[in-house]
């Protein structure tokens, strides 16, 4: 199934949903499911991981759906077959971009 062909589905079965529930509310439940995706992966369970990779896909596309965004031309334009820093194939970026999460922070 390609990107544009999930997009359509997500919108037929769940445009109307999600138009009656409004934007704010349905990132909302994009962000339950990325923390249901976290725990899945803190417990190494990749069954559970499965099910929550695809139930994050599909929330992140009807947001996308409620903003009008064409998800595989934003893929497409923002990773055009490398990476969008670097230009390479891997990547070849020096490092991990910057990043506000420091898991030995210390909030003392
Ligand atoms: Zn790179």
């Amino acid at each position: 199934m390609k990107i544009s062909e999930f997009q359509k589905l997500i919108d037929e079965l769940y445009g109307k949903r999600d138009k009656k529930r409004g934007l704010d509310r349905t990132a909302l439940w994009l962000m339950e499911e990325v923390g249901e995706l976290a725990e899945a992966v803190r417990k190494r369970d990749k069954e559970l991981a499965e099910e929550e990779v695809a139930d994050v896909i599909a929330w992140t596309v009807s947001v996308a759906n409620l903003m009008g965004i064409d998800v595989e031309k934003a893929v497409k334009k923002k990773y055009p077959g490398k990476c969008p820093r670097c230009n390479s194939i891997p990547c070849m970026c020096p490092k991990e971009p910057d990043s506000n999460l420091d898991f030995d922070h210390d909030p003392d």
